[in-house]
């Protein structure tokens, strides 16, 4: 009897532990490590999820999703690749905010980074520093949760995109851009350090002291030479409120030399803190934007503006402040406004409070599955005038398809170092323009086909654009991208990522 209790025994823990540990998960070609088991997802629901981005044009499935707990686990994944002969991708997802798949892998890993936390400090994703002057962020933290932890210190980063539900590896990975940007530069341009795991799997303190190689080729790098796991991002005390003024324009020649005198005076201390600019076209669909800004007896005549004209500018300041120096900041910007050309009266303020500014932008609506076929371009000074009438007036009002926000802003070189890897035009000053499509889901071809003429027009005039958040498709187009950067971008992932294991779904590489 005994004999047969300890055989049982010995079953019962054989079958237990069987179940602990069960056998390694399989890319095609590779295991993954055993030991990632409790965070490696393989169910249908999370792949799917995986498979899809914001734009929902690009869905390709990975063999598993991890929820890193550490970095040290996205170091063993990225390791247990590296050494195997025929080596899985690993892409760090961050809000898969991105519209052409450039966050997805086939048969390979997606680290979902939102799940990581900064390092010694379990489940803390933001920690700032004793004198406030920067906070330590997990590559994987949302802008969001970033404002609001160092808000509850009186502090804030500098330099904001326009929407907050983006994480900080993933805006880093491209440039971070906004209306602070001709002031403070992009959000790569405001890291102080950050920690990265290289294709190698080997984890890399980088700053612009050390390991500087590294620092520059991530800020911008499309997550082609590692994982950024933790950002250092400089701080500053942050405002109370903010004034915040649009002002409508019919020609395209004054708004843009408004918008060039604001943005000329950014080195002084009393330059406005904000600046964009929108194109408002006559498509026949209400536009929220003007809308919900604008006093309701100013509607009807801006839409008859638009109506009669087919496209108005609307240029957009902000000036912060505390309440102790409201009236001067009231002063200024009324100032400003009154030196500003725009057509007689069509100008409106509003005064809110600095987090209500910086998250006007809402989050969509996940029950109304849309398609966001977008093209984001850096256009030069020299060429902007010509882009304006060939882009905006021949394509884009003729073609009459565009559904929503045509941003359209200056921004200024000098505040964008030349040795990160983010390409933008060899001009001091150029312009963001983007074409924030939406259609319904699979019904995206038309507004692809847009940008591409778009593309063909600059290339056919010579404007020498080039484009943000970029999708191309084959690696002579990235080559014709990175231009005179491309040896030193090729060079980089020869010796950061060699086996081209990091973020396949650029298509840079693989
Ligand atoms: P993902 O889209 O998930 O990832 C983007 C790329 O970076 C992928 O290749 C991914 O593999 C890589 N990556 C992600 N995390 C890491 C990491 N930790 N380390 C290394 N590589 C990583 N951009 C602006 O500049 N300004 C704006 O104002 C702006 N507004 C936007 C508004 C909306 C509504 C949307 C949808 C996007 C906007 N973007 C803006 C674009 C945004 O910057 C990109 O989508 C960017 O990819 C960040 O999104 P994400 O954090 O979801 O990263």
């Amino acid at each position: 009897t005994l004999l047969l209790a300890v055989s049982f025994l010995a079953t019962m823990l054989t079958l237990s532990t069987s179940q602990v540990l069960p056998p390694p998960l399989l890319t095609a070609t590779c295991p993954l490590p055993l030991e990632l088991s409790p965070v490696l997802l393989t169910d249908q629901l999370t792949k799917l999820a995986a498979s899809a981005d914001y734009g929902n044009m690009v869905h390709v499935e990975p063999a598993a999703v991890a929820h890193p707990r550490s970095v040290e686990d996205i170091s063993l994944l990225i390791t247990t690749s590296y050494n195997c002969s025929l080596p899985y991708g690993v892409a760090a997802r961050g809000n898969g905010h991105c519209t052409k798949g450039q966050g997805m892998v086939s048969d390979g890993v997606v680290l979902n980074m939102q799940s990581l936390s900064t390092g010694g400090n379990a489940g803390t994703k933001i920690v700032v520093s004793s004198d406030r002057t920067f906070a330590d962020v997990s590559g994987g933290a949302l802008w969001i949760e970033v404002l609001t932890e160092a808000l509850k210190l009186g502090v804030a980063p500098v330099t904001w995109t326009d929407f907050l539900y983006l994480t900080v590896g993933g805006t880093l990975s491209n440039a971070g851009l906004g209306g602070q940007a001709f002031r403070f530069g992009p959000q790569i341009a405001n890291v102080h350090e950050m920690d990265v795991v290289t294709g190698k799997g080997e984890v890399v303190t980088c700053s612009a002291n050390k390991s500087s190689e590294l620092f520059y080729g991530v800020l911008g790098g499309l997550g082609q030479f590692g994982v950024i796991t933790r950002a250092r991002i400089a701080l500053a005390p942050a405002p109370q409120r903010v004034k915040w003024a649009r002002l409508l324009y019919s020609d395209f020649a004054t708004f843009s030399s408004d918008q060039e005198k604001i943005i000329a005076n950014n080195a002084h201390p009393d330059s406005v803190d904000y600046i964009e600019g929108q194109v408002l076209l006559d498509n026949g669909t209400p536009n929220l934007w003007e809308t919900s800004f604008f006093p309701t007896d100013a509607i009807p005549t801006i839409t008859s503006l638009v109506n009669e004209k087919g496209i108005v500018y609307a240029l957009e300041v902000v000036m912060y402040y505390n309440p102790a120096n409201e009236a001067i900041k009231d002063q200024q910007m009324k100032q400003l406004i009154r030196q500003l050309k725009n057509d007689r009266g069509l100008a409106a303020m509003k005064d809110v409070t600095y987090y209500e500014f910086l998250t006007r932008v809402p989050v969509p609506d996940p029950s109304i599955p849309l398609a966001h076929p977008w093209l984001n371009l850096f256009v030069p000074k020299s060429g902007v005038s010509q882009f304006n009438d060939g882009v905006v007036r021949d394509i884009v009002m003729r073609a009459n398809i565009t559904v929503g926000p045509v941003l359209f802003y200056p921004v200024n070189r000098n505040k964008w170092d030349d040795k990160m890897s983010v390409v933008i035009p060899d001009e001091e000053i150029f312009y963001a323009f983007s074409l924030l499509s939406q259609s319904n889901v699979g019904d995206w071809q038309k507004y692809q086909d847009q940008n591409a003429a778009v593309l063909a027009y600059c290339e056919k005039a010579g404007i020498k654009v080039k484009q943000y958040l970029a999708g191309h498709s084959t690696q002579q187009d990235w080559i014709k991208h990175f231009g005179p950067k491309w040896a030193g971008f090729q060079q980089k992932k020869a010796q950061f990522d060699p086996k081209f294991i990091l973020s396949p779904g650029q298509k840079i590489f693989n």
